[in-house]
């Protein structure tokens, strides 16, 4: 019966998500119902979640034209739901994360930066999440699951709240990478499996600009005989030389003309090497988790929680704009007893990940949440995954910048001086067009449901971020 069910577990592919039709018809479903049943009340399935920190998606072998190896995320992709257009819903780690733990948006649950006012709003603070917004981590302590997590430190610290459900939390390491979250990860999960429900977090910062690359660049140097050397000193010097040009409300972060596209091209490369580093001590966990058996009974999801530039819009790092190329992330669930892969490209939220998990345990979901489950949409009885599709970052006070998605167009909308930005990205995936002066109807509607949901938020943003002119000296 169980090889009935799996055969069944069929891939449906669809078109790339186009401006929605008025009443369009279900699609059918894209992963059999019979198989998503199979988790629900179960007691012996584990939750499993990996975050690469600052993966983009076009940057895997997810996507074919990247040209990066990633043979790990590939074997994991085909057995999965791949969704290959998913958005974060911030552009930097603290935000993002917390967007996922909570299913909540950024300005919802607050942790918009590393540091609050206080409660007399005369000086900066560390962050955390407020004790009266729950997790759903802390949903799945309370269910009896044993949590986990084995991190990278910096933006998914315990400081700032993420520590709430786990049991073990590890983060000794400022922007370790999972060469050092992940021997004490599958140390874990030797001892744990099969002897109680875990839930295990396993992240790192491999990718990310400050993490070094194991074996220096030399092999990715090629014939670059530019002036830089990948190093994450170098990197934070740049990152920061970009913020300097943030002048004025509406300014946005640029390097001018200090660094070439060859340069760029070479960072790239470094970048493109440490994915595929990485992609291996992801392989080393799963193997583990598919020695163990754990694979074929779990919910795996593996996820980025943002993106990266390489000069694309005038930078490097993230945080400071929310372009595709920091908002396009990996994306993929792996269900219980699932042997074929899914692939969906319509565009989904990673702020969904724990409602859709919750959901296939036929668990409750945490009240005044904006994350949905993906269920009903992989089961095909709704035609579109849920909405709407919505990206913020504050970071470090330096943008305050908000998005929204609508079919094939993006409207970015900067909250320090109220200026817009329109993009096809069917036509311009690259965002180089802003269409808001050539189509302002569209720019007025977009903007004006983007306010609307800011408003249904009763968030007041300068209840979290302080006041502007404050200094801040961590990132
Ligand atoms: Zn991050």
């Amino acid at each position: 019966m169980l090889r009935l069910l799996l055969a069944l577990a069929c891939a449906t592919p669809t078109p790339p998500a186009a401006d929605a039709p008025a009443s369009p018809a279900p699609a059918g479903p894209r992963l059999d119902p019979k198989l998503l049943e199979r988790s629900r009340g179960s007691e012996d399935v584990d939750v499993i979640v990996i975050s690469m920190d600052c993966l983009r998606h076009d940057r895997t072998g997810l996507d074919p034209a990247s040209g990066v190896r990633t043979p790990n995320l590939r074997a994991f992709a085909d057995q999965a739901v791949v969704f290959h257009d998913a958005m974060s819903a911030a552009s930097w780690t603290v935000p993002s994360h917390m967007a996922v733990w909570t299913a909540r948006w950024p300005s919802r649950h607050g942790l918009v930066n590393k540091l609050m006012p206080d409660p007399t709003g005369t000086k900066l603070i560390d962050a955390t999440l407020r004790d009266d917004i729950p997790t759903y981590p802390q949903a799945f302590a309370e269910k009896g699951w044993v949590g986990a997590a084995f991190t990278g430190d910096a933006g998914v610290s315990a400081r700032f709240g993420y520590g709430r459900g786990f049991v073990t939390f590890l983060d000794d390491r400022k922007f370790g990478g999972m060469d050092h979250s992940g021997p004490p990860a599958r140390a874990w999960l030797a001892e744990h499996a099969a002897k109680e429900r875990m839930l295990l977090f396993f992240h790192g910062y491999d990718v990310h600009g400050q993490a070094p690359l194991p074996d220096g660049v030399a092999p990715v140097r090629g014939d670059y005989t530019g002036p830089l050397d990948g190093s994450i000193a170098e990197q934070a010097k740049y990152r920061e030389l970009a913020l300097s040009a943030i002048r004025n409300p509406g300014d946005a972060a640029s390097l001018g003309s200090a660094l070439t596209k060859e340069d760029a091209a070479f960072l790239r490369g470094v970048y493109d090497q440490k994915v595929e580093i990485a992609d291996a001590r992801v392989g080393a966990l799963l193997a583990d988790l598919k020695a163990s058996g754990v694979w074929d009974r779990s919910i795996v999801a593996l996820m980025a929680d943002h993106g990266e530039e390489f000069l694309e819009h005038g930078a490097l790092d993230h945080g400071y704009s929310i372009y595709q190329e920091q908002l396009h992330v990996p994306f993929l669930i792996h269900f219980p007893g699932q042997s074929t892969r899914v692939d969906v490209h319509e565009t989904v939220r990673t702020i969904d990940l724990f409602p859709t998990i919750a959901d296939a345990l036929g668990m409750p979901q945490l009240p005044d949440v904006d994350g949905t489950s993906l269920l009903p949409f992989l089961r095909g009885e709704v035609p579109t995954p849920p909405g709407p599709l919505l990206a913020e970052s504050d970071y470090r006070l330096y943008v305050h910048l908000r998005a929204l998605r609508k079919g094939d167009h993006k409207l970015i909308l900067d909250l320090a001086d109220g200026g817009v930005q329109l993009f096809d990205l069917a036509k311009d995936p690259g965002e180089t067009q802003d269409l808001s002066k050539t189509d302002p109807r569209r720019a007025y509607e977009m903007e004006q449901e983007l306010r609307t949901e800011l408003l249904r938020w009763k968030t007041d943003p300068s209840r979290f971020l302080g006041r502007a002119e404050a200094p801040i000296s961590v990132y």
